[in-house]
Parts: C-alpha cells; sequence; structure tokens
C-alpha cells in the first residue's frame, strides 16, 4: 500500500541469506505477505513463511496459487518441485528475516516516530493521537492494534516519504521480546501509557514487566510516562522525561474530575503554575487517564494548551474490532466506521474475503478523507484492491467517489449522502451478500448499519473467534506428532454458530468436521467449506442427500449398512467412505465387539464402500473414579481395530479420544483425536486445566427499572420477594432465549457495572428480574450473562447440570456477532 519499492536482490541481502535462488533476478517488491488470505498485488509481494501458531511452509501452495511467486522461507521444509519460476531466499529463521528488513525500512526515514506501549490503552492512545494531531502532520501508524512480533515489521514497512510522523505501538506478552521491537523501531519518542495485570504470566514481577517495557526507549530523546506506574526505583531511560498523572506529582496534573452529565467530565489540571477546567467526552477512569496521556505528548510536540483542550473536545470513542452481524435479507454484516483510510480498509476486506457464507460480496465505502493528494491515482488503487478481493458489488457515498465512478468496473451505484443512500436503500434489494459497511466517521455510517442489521431481539451472544483459534491451538500443541485433528461442530458448534466456526476451522486445516444431523452438514457445504465432513446421526431418508454433498455417514448397526450400500448402488458413486463406530462401554451407538467377524464378511462383500475410520466413544474421560473403565475401553478398542485391520487387509484412521480424553489419556490419541466443547473454552480436565481462553459472551440490556415497596412481589406466581424496599432490574433474556427456569430466585447470577446481582423471582419466557437495589442503574444498562467473569462451567454449577448444556441451549433467535480482535 506504500510508495515502498525493493529489488529482491537487496532484500536478500538485507534479511542475511543463507543462499538464494531467483528465476527473476529484476523482481520489485512493495508488499509483505505472511497469510494466504490476505494477498494483495501478488506480483510484487513477497511471502514470508512464519513459524508461528500454524507452519506458514503449509500455505505455500495457496499463496502460490494466489500468484505469489517469491517466497523467504526455511530450507528443506517443503517441496520446491511444486512451485516453478519462484524466487526463494533461504533464511534461518523467517520472522527474523522480516524484522530485518523492517529494520532497515524504518532506517531511510528521519522524521520522528512515536513508540506506545504499555498494558493497556495503547491502541486508544494510538488512535487518538492520530485524531488530534492529523491537522498538522501526515502520519503512519500502526493498523488496528499490530503491535506484536509480526505486527510492528509490518506496521513499519508502511512508512514512506509522504509522511513526517510515525506512531507505532509495541506489546509483549514475555521477557525477553522488547529487544527486537526496540531495534526495529528504535523510537525518538517513548510514551508508556500504564502498567497492568494484563500478561502477569509471562514475568516473574511488576517490576520486571516495566523494566522490560522499558526497554522499548533505550535510545528515546523523550519519554511519557506517568510516574504512578513506575517504582521511583526504576531508572527511566530518555534524554528528557515528561510526566503526567490523574493525582498529584507530576508535570501535567489533573486534580479533579467530576461528572456534569450523562456523558461528560469536567476536568480540572495544573500545567506550568496554570490552572484549566474544561469538560470531556468520556466518563471512564481508563478514557481520562489515555486522554492526559495524548495531553502529555502533544505538549511534548509543541502545542498550546488551548489547541489541546479544543480539539480533546471532539475526541470519537474508538471500537478495535470487525464485527460480523446478521443482517436483513439473509445478509452477514460486517460493520466498521471506526477510520476510513487505505490500511484499515484492506484489513476489513481481507476479514470479507475469508466470509463464505454468501454468494455475493458487497462493500459500501464513504469518500477517504484526504487532502489535496492526487484522488484519481486513491481511488484508482481502491478500485484494483476492490477486485481482487473478489467484490460483486459496490455503492459509493461522497462527492470524490461519485467523480470517479469510472473507475469502478462491478455493479457500482454512488450516491452524494448518506440521507441519499439511506432514501433508496430498500431499492438496492441487498440480499444474500455479506456486506462491509466501512464510512468515515462524518458520513454517519452507524445509520446504514442500524438500517442493514437485524434488530429483532438485542440479547447478544459475542463469539471471539481469535479465542477459538488460540484453544484450537493449544489442544493441537498437545497432539503427538502426526495425529489427525476432528472437530466435532455439531449442534451449531455447541452453539456457537456454524458456518463462522466451520470456516475457521478449515482455514485452520483440521482434518475432518462432524454434525449430528445432515441438515447441518448439508448447510456447511452450502456456505463453502469443502473439508471432509462426518455426519454422526446419518437417518435413511437423507442418504441420497448425503451422498449429493459428499457427506461421510458414521455407520453403527448392520441395519444401517445394508441401507447405506442399497443407496450407493441405486446412485452409482466411486467408494464411498464411511466411520465405522463401535461401542466398548458407551452403550449409545455402535457395534458389538463380537460383531466383528459378521462385520468384516459384510464390508467385504460389497466394493461400495471404503472404511475410511473406525472409532468409539468414551464414557467417563473426564472423571478420574472410572480411569480404570476409561483404560479398558481403550485397550478393548485397540484390539477390535485391530482384529477388523487384519481383516480388512487396509488402513483406516483409528479415534477414540474426546477433549477431556486428549489432555488426559495422551496413550490414546490413536491416529486422530475428537475436540468437543475445549475449543469453545470450556476445559474439560479439572486436575490440568489447559489455558484455554473463554470464546462465548452473552450479553442483554436493562428494559426498565422499577422501584418496590416492602412486601410487595415481582413477577409470577408472586414468588420473588426482597427483603425490604428495593429496585430492580427487568432484563431482555428468558427460559425462551435459552436462560434455564431454574436460574430463578436468585440461583442465577448477573453482572451489572461490575456487580454481581441476583434474579428475583420466576424466570419469565423473554425476561427476568434483578435486584439491584441500592445500585445506580439505568434502563438500557449492558447485562452480561455469560462471560469471562461467569463462565459456563459456574453457571452450569449452579443449576446442577454441564457445560454442554448451557452452551447449546442458548436459542437460535439470539443474535450471534463474531468478531476478530
Ligand atoms: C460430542 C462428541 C465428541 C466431543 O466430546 P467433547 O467432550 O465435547 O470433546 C466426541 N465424540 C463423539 C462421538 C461425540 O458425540
Amino acid at each position: 500500500m506504500s510508495n515502498t519499492i525493493y529489488n529482491i536482490q537487496d532484500i536478500a541481502t538485507i534479511v542475511a541469506v543463507t543462499s538464494v535462488e531467483l528465476s527473476d533476478p529484476s523482481a520489485i517488491i512493495n508488499t509483505l505477505a505472511y497469510d494466504s488470505r490476505k494477498i494483495t498485488d501478488p506480483k510484487h509481494a513477497l511471502f514470508f513463511a512464519l513459524s508461528g501458531r500454524r507452519d506458514g511452509h503449509q500455505y505455500l501452495q495457496e499463496a502460490y496459487r494466489a500468484g505469489i511467486r517469491s517466497f523467504v522461507v526455511r530450507k528443506n521444509a517443503f517441496d520446491q518441485a511444486d512451485y516453478p519460476d519462484s524466487n526463494w531466499l533461504y533464511v534461518q529463521d523467517t520472522l527474523q528475516a522480516l524484522q530485518l528488513l523492517a529494520s532497515h525500512h524504518r532506517r531511510q526515514f528521519e522524521y520522528p516516530v512515536i513508540a506506545i506501549t504499555g498494558s493497556n490503552g495503547k491502541t486508544i492512545v494510538k488512535e487518538w493521537l492520530y485524531q488530534l494531531l492529523s491537522p498538522e502532520y501526515q502520519i503512519i501508524r500502526s493498523p488496528k492494534s499490530y503491535n506484536s512480533q509480526l505486527g510492528v515489521p509490518l506496521s513499519l514497512w508502511q512508512m514512506d516519504g509522504r509522511h513526517n510522523l510515525a506512531i507505532i505501538e509495541a506489546g509483549i506478552s514475555q521477557a525477553g521480546e522488547m529487544d527486537s521491537i526496540e531495534k526495529m523501531v528504535k523510537p525518538t519518542i517513548g510514551v508508556l501509557t500504564n502498567i497492568g495485570h494484563a500478561h502477569d504470566e509471562g514475568f516473574a514481577s511488576i517490576q520486571e514487566k516495566t523494566l522490560e517495557k522499558l526497554k522499548l526507549f533505550r535510545d528515546a530523546d523523550k519519554v511519557i510516562y506517568n510516574p504512578s506506574y513506575v517504582n521511583t526505583a526504576i531508572k527511566v531511560p530518555g534524554r528528557y522525561h515528561f510526566t503526567w498523572i490523574v493525582g498529584e506529582g507530576a508535570l501535567l496534573e489533573v486534580i479533579a474530575s467530576r461528572k456534569e452529565m450523562e456523558q461528560q467530565y469536567v476536568l480540572e489540571a495544573n500545567y506550568q503554575q496554570q490552572s484549566y477546567v474544561f469538560t470531556v467526552p468520556f466518563t471512564d477512569k481508563a478514557s481520562i487517564e489515555n486522554l492526559v496521556c495524548c495531553w502529555a505528548v502533544m505538549l511534548v510536540l509543541g502545542y498550546e494548551t488551548a489547541m489541546v483542550i479544543d480539539r480533546m473536545k471532539d475526541l470519537l470513542p474508538i471500537s478495535m474490532r470487525l464485527e460480523l452481524k446478521k443482517g436483513i435479507n439473509n445478509n452477514s454484516i460486517i460493520d466498521d466506521s471506526y477510520s476510513n483510510d487505505l490500511s484499515s480498509l484492506l484489513i476489513a476486506l481481507d476479514f470479507l474475503k475469508q466470509q463464505q457464507q454468501h454468494p455475493h460480496k458487497m462493500l459500501i465505502l464513504s469518500d477517504l478523507p484526504i487532502g489535496e493528494q492526487d484522488k484519481t491515482k486513491l481511488y484508482t488503487k481502491i478500485a484494483a484492491m476492490l477486485k481482487g478481493k473478489g467484490i460483486d458489488r459496490f455503492i459509493g457515498v461522497g462527492k470524490h467517489l461519485r467523480q470517479h465512478a469510472a473507475l469502478f468496473s462491478m455493479d457500482a451505484r454512488f450516491f452524494d449522502t448518506t440521507e441519499e443512500l439511506l432514501a433508496n436503500i430498500t431499492k438496492l434489494n441487498i440480499q444474500h451478500s455479506t456486506v462491509l459497511i466501512k464510512g468515515g466517521r462524518v458520513f454517519g455510517f452507524e445509520n446504514v448499519s442500524k438500517a442493514l442489521t437485524l434488530q429483532t431481539h438485542e440479547t447478544t451472544l459475542e463469539i471471539n473467534l481469535n479465542a477459538l483459534e488460540y484453544n484450537l491451538n493449544s489442544y493441537k500443541s498437545l497432539l503427538q506428532q502426526g495425529t489427525k485433528l476432528m472437530v466435532m461442530v455439531k449442534a451449531f458448534s455447541y452453539g456457537s454458530g456454524s458456518f463462522e466456526i466451520a470456516n475457521l476451522l478449515q482455514f485452520n486445516k483440521v482434518d475432518y468436521l462432524t454434525v449430528a444431523y445432515a441438515d447441518e452438514g448439508i448447510a456447511l457445504r452450502k456456505s463453502g467449506i469443502t473439508l471432509p465432513i462426518v455426519v454422526m446421526s446419518p437417518g435413511e431418508d437423507t442418504f441420497e442427500q448425503m451422498i449429493h454433498y459428499r457427506l461421510q455417514p458414521e455407520i453403527y448397526s448392520f441395519a444401517e449398512l445394508d441401507t447405506f450400500i442399497h443407496a450407493l448402488s441405486v446412485i452409482k458413486t466411486e467408494t464411498y467412505p464411511i466411520h465405522i463406530k463401535v461401542d466398548t462401554g458407551m452403550h449409545r451407538l455402535g457395534f458389538e465387539l463380537d460383531q466383528v467377524g459378521e462385520l468384516l464378511t459384510k464390508l467385504k462383500r460389497t466394493d461400495k464402500i471404503i472404511v475410511k475410520s473406525v472409532f468409539s466413544h468414551l464414557a467417563a474421560s473426564g472423571s478420574r473414579e472410572h480411569d480404570d473403565f476409561t483404560r479398558e475401553q481403550i485397550r478393548l478398542f485397540d484390539v477390535f481395530t485391530k482384529d477388523l485391520a487384519q481383516g480388512l487387509g487396509y488402513h483406516f484412521i483409528r479415534h477414540i479420544a474426546n477433549t477431556s480424553a486428549i489432555s488426559r489419556f495422551p496413550q490414546a490419541q490413536f491416529d486422530m483425536v475428537r475436540l468437543g466443547i475445549g475449543l469453545y473454552g470450556v476445559s474439560a480436565d479439572a486436575e490440568h486445566p489447559l489455558p484455554l481462553q473463554s470464546v462465548t459472551r452473552l450479553r442483554t440490556g436493562v428494559t426498565q427499572i422499577k422501584h418496590i415497596k416492602a412486601g410487595e412481589t415481582v413477577g409470577y406466581n408472586r414468588n420473588g420477594r426482597l427483603p425490604g424496599e428495593g429496585t430492580i432490574a427487568t432484563v431482555k433474556i428468558g427460559y425462551a432465549d435459552g436462560y434455564s427456569r431454574r436460574f430463578g430466585n436468585g440461583v442465577g447470577k448477573m453482572l451489572i457495572k461490575g456487580e454481581l446481582v441476583p434474579t428475583v423471582g420466576d424466570i419469565c419466557m423473554d425476561m427476568c428480574m434483578l435486584d439491584v437495589t441500592g445500585m445506580d442503574v439505568k434502563e438500557g444498562e449492558e447485562v452480561l450473562v455469560m462471560g469471562d467473569e461467569l463462565s459456563p462451567d459456574s453457571l452450569a454449577k449452579a443449576i446442577g447440570t454441564i457445560p454442554y448444556e448451557i452452551l447449546t441451549s442458548i436459542s437460535q433467535r439470539v443474535r450471534r456477532v463474531y468478531y476478530f480482535e
């Protein structure tokens, strides 16, 4: 996206290759790629096969297919013959090579580089500084929260000669990481936002963490920090220090703050013997600190306080994640209107490109806020980008876009204003599409989003796809080399969604997906899932459909085997894969152990099918008291499958381990494991819980607040009583949403404004009531029903069930919102 250009041979020198093979030594590189889903301008891209949680060498084929011909790789990590006409730079460590390149690139520029680090608030401070400084500076800043060992070099790569200020965010999660970041960034101005408890596990003490963060400023000219976060014993690097504080004891002090109106605080501040009183549009402590931090940076850059105060009044809140919401007319909506510039547009388009659930991809875009630069060049670039990302329908809003309408070759419509678009929106007939809505603040695109999003019911289940990926990798790390992975996506992926989850698993190259019923599998196929899918309860009447959609049945009885073979002979396919289930003690479905002989005879009599796998299910793999029984199941399975394999004369995949067995019975991995609940953030192993991240957050809102006199009752059957006079909040979730009636009368608790409050009275169908006596709660307040603080496990315990039931009970009418952080 930048004007950066390097010759491949120069890059070879910069990244310290061990050897090179160049088919095209004159290749020009201007884009760095590391993710085969996110490729733009492949002709000029250099692909780094990074070995992080997944090995980039596995994605070379996809990158090559996308048109990339230049690669930075480890030698012998793949078969080179598959990639004719390519350039290969061989290095020991591909990430380090990327960092060397970024570091070299950064040194080409003399303008100031502000580096921001700290436990929280980095991205907000960066985005606010961008808003505050944009009138004077041409700023390059890290996109979103690109602040890691990978994010930082990608951010630096965007620097070019058109800018005159860089703002780079740096995050670390363990000791030793800051050195490499410091070497790349070499900041001139350092900003420490705060020190909190994030990533405590990676450090021996808070002190060690602070010291590690401060390493970033080793050679900085000026360092800006809040002394309340830095122990006086610590020597802060930098030639000049500027301190700020909410309290007393710094150059810039905010000594008092009070709430004035609903969304405003009045701040009183001292700086250089002057006092200032002014209002800001934020009321929480974290935002105030971030604001003061930005103020300090502006003072260091030489701004007058009057101007700073004037600009802070207009600061806007920042939402940092891309959300996927259900839209009207069978659309999905990606709402991203927090900033509108090329790099954030590219990130959002990549997210859009990964969505396969609808046949069409559409972008609604406003004019980009640029000065008097060459607009034609900008919009030509954007038009080319859209083509590359598979956008088939485009709506442009704003005068500039309209002027450049001719550049957009797809189905495109243009409007001068957002109002004009809204007046015509139903006529546009937007359906079966994934729609990205991306507009600058002044365009007020939240109204476009409102018009296109389904808002029947405000209770929302948020699904964090990053956390899901994290959990997947936690389990992968427990697998022995070569063990395959089947993931259970039955019951709407344990309530978390269907194609959204399957899509992510497909990208992560799991080996199999498993659903309960054929229609679940068909829905996945229709939304673009190509992975092998196993159906556990196929049902005779669906065989034909299953074969049509290439779904593979679980076969658990002779009757089922016969009808399936019959269905195959009618349709005439090639040998069809099936999965045999054997009962080793669960006593639910499956062939009996002593049926192995008869099964062999039947299987050998037909050439219609091939046994792809044989499996069994453990009845109590999570509970220690039954471990002997589990070991016996494993032994029986081993014997049965050995006999069967010998009789059949060919190899099939053997699998028995579910989530808790993956961690508790490593000897039971066989050729494949079946991951279920663990993926969704519930560790089924109480003794050695894996460090999983919670994937789902269920939230709702307060509809009404009521004051209750002593002795009055609340809800059906007059079951709800408060100890005396009090206040209740009625919230929009009931048993029809999956919030069980068993949570009634104080058994269930929800979180409002950081406080756990109990239910009052019976849970109703669509609502329930909470005791908020003594709290300042308003209508519309957000209420957390399940999440970090209220885990599925703890909810389950409260009503005597298991987390599986809690997750899968959340009804389909509850809106699902998916996001990547
Ligand atoms: C649901 C299911 C699993 C997954 O179980 P978890 O405990 O969620 O890991 C594995 N195998 C079979 C046959 C299942 O039905």
